[in-house]
């Protein structure tokens, strides 16, 4: 029998669109708080800020702008290209007022993963703040997106519609009329209209683009709504919102709490503690290498910050150590922590409160509400309490399947709905869930996936490479960091020289995270199986092995 949620269902609202659910339903904050009781977006560092009531009505203008003047037409794709910022939830829900769909891309990609994220989500439009427009504009070029569609969310820059441009111009309509919110079509339902494309590796392969529903997102900030405690009245968003935790988490779940949301545009330790004390911040949502810093930073100790209670972590394991000395330096504080993926919606499992707890810190929280979950063996065979397998779960936030890749989905789903995590962990008698491996091949850098066949694929460009692999090797702060093993043409043996010419090579190809930083392995050959899969298992056997013999 697979393992149920032992909350309450969540009630979904009927078919309705994200835009109209948040601003304009009954359950609308909108309906509850006006003035100066209304939360907002605000920027951390100047204090710019939109209640809620000027986000409905920004939004409003720019899905007018859109859809008259750019020709926006429902399920048309917008990419967003930009660090965190005020403007980033006004263009995003603009764009899902007006029936379009939203890709959020890193802001550190380069011209080549920009032009592949905006090729992949077949993106017509795109908007960036002024630094990112020299990589925006090559990409939007090599993707076929004309200029005069490429937006700037704020600040300036000769030749590019500002959104105070288009905001403009979605006002100039208020007279003869807006256009109206997107409504779900007559036939169709919430879980089949595709709102957000965000990227993920998956099982295996190169990132692909996961649909994520309007009814994913609705379920998914309901099932946090159920655990999120009631002082949580000021949400920090350091982590990047174009992700999928930053995204559910800092830019939806806000609005129906009627919480405030203080963004930063990157993470600095400075930027993130100045923060935390001048608005007397409550609870932290960060991930493992943030934790890791705050303990160990001498800079931490410069500030008072006992107001913090909780702090909310995920997206990659936390180690006994630091949760031991998180506990011991600010002894004021509860933990949580939660797990899922970009394929879920963010969580599948999370904290309740009455586990806000350090001594379940190895544990990753217990089912969300309408989640299953079934744990696997090898064989398919469903596993009992506290037996270690791969994880499957089906709940109203997981994703629709990925974009114009319906072999990735078949592999991904099987017959009855079941999502593969590729995740390995085990349920225990209180009905918490622990992590025990990743078995996909999927590496996380701060919390950052990172495909292996991506490097892998360039790698193999190299005039000097014939064959490699790429894996994580733990490490202490960034959890994992990419390894490659790699055989050279020609039977020519390694040398120090070859591994820097090879890492050089990645680091002015990739984004930061993907950088080859776990090392460089000469092997003679790569292990693989009859049909040419690299067996990832073998090769960390062997390394293992070779690592304890030398
Ligand atoms: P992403 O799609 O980038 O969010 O990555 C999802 C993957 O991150 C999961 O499949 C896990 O392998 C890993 N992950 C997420 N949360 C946790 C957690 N709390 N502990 C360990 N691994 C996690």
């Amino acid at each position: 029998m697979p393992f149920k949620s032992r909350q309450p269902d969540i009630e979904l609202p009927r078919n309705i669109s994200i835009w109209d659910w948040l601003f304009d339903s009954p359950s609308s904050v909108l309906n509850k708080y006006s003035g100066s009781a209304l939360g907002g977006y605000c920027n951390a560092l100047t204090g710019e800020r939109l209640d809620y009531a000027a986000v409905k009505e920004v939004t409003s203008y720019l899905s007018t702008a859109l859809v008259k003047n750019y020709g926006l037409r429902e399920g048309g794709t917008v990419a967003l290209f930009s660090p965190n910022n005020i403007w980033y939830p006004v263009a995003m829900l603009g764009t899902l007022r007006a029936g379009g769909i939203v890709s959020g891309a890193s802001p550190a990609y380069n011209v080549e993963e920009m032009t592949y994220a905006l090729q992949k989500a077949g993106a017509k439009y795109l908007m960036t703040v002024p630094t990112s427009m020299g990589i925006a504009a090559a990409a939007a070029k090599n993707a076929g997106i004309p200029k005069e569609r490429v937006f700037l969310l704020e600040g300036e820059l000769d030749g590019f519609t500002t959104m105070k441009q288009l905001l403009d111009i979605g006002k100039s309509y208020r007279d003869v009329g807006q256009v109206p919110s997107f409504k779900i079509p007559k036939g169709k339902k919430n879980k089949d209209m595709c709102a957000f494309l965000s990227f993920s590796s998956g099982t295996t392969g190169l990132p692909k683009a996961v649909m994520i529903s309007h009814q994913n997102v609705i379920a998914q900030v309901l099932q946090v709504q159920l655990i999120t405690p009631p002082d949580l009245r000021k949400i920090l968003a350091v982590l990047p919102v174009f992700h999928i935790t930053g995204l559910v988490h800092a830019l939806h779940l806000p609005v129906t709490i009627n919480a405030d949301v203080y963004m930063l545009p990157a993470f600095t330790m400075k930027d993130l503690l100045d923060t935390v004390v001048k608005y007397q911040l409550k609870e932290l949502l960060i991930v493992p290498p943030i934790l890791i810093r705050l303990v160990r930073d001498p800079l931490v100790d410069k500030y008072d910050l006992s107001c913090l209670r909780r702090f909310s972590t995920g997206a990659a394991p936390i180690s006994e150590e630091i949760l031991h000395l998180l506990e011991k330096k600010f002894p004021q504080t509860k933990f949580k922590q939660a797990y899922g993926m970009t394929e879920s919606c963010s969580c599948i499992t999370a904290s309740p409160p009455d586990k806000y707890d350090y001594k379940y810190g190895h544990t990753v929280g217990t089912i969300c509400a309408s989640t299953e979950i079934k744990v696997i063996d090898l064989d398919g065979k469903e596993l009992g309490l506290n037996e270690p397998g791969e994880i499957l779960t089906r709940g109203p936030q997981i994703t629709m399947g990925y974009l114009n890749n319906p072999k990735a989905t078949a592999d991904t789903f099987d017959r009855d709905g079941w999502l593969h995590t590729g995740d390995q962990g085990f349920i225990d008698e209180e009905g918490m869930l622990t992590i025990t491996d990743r078995i996909k091949e999927m590496i996380k850098v701060k919390g950052i996936g990172v495909a292996p066949a991506e490097l892998e694929d360039l790698l193999l460009g190299h005039p000097k490479v014939e064959d490699v692999a790429v894996m994580g090797v733990k490490d202490d702060y960034s959890g994992e960091l990419p390894k490659a093993y790699v055989v050279l043409k020609g039977g020519e043996k390694g040398s120090r020289q070859i591994e820097e010419e090879l890492k050089q090579y990645v680091k002015e190809r990739k984004v930061r995270h993907k950088h080859i930083d776990g090392g460089i392995e000469f092997v003679s050959e790569i292990p693989k199986s009859a049909s040419g899969k690299i067996l990832r298992r073998v090769l960390r056997d062997q390394s293992n092995k070779t690592d304890k013999d030398t």
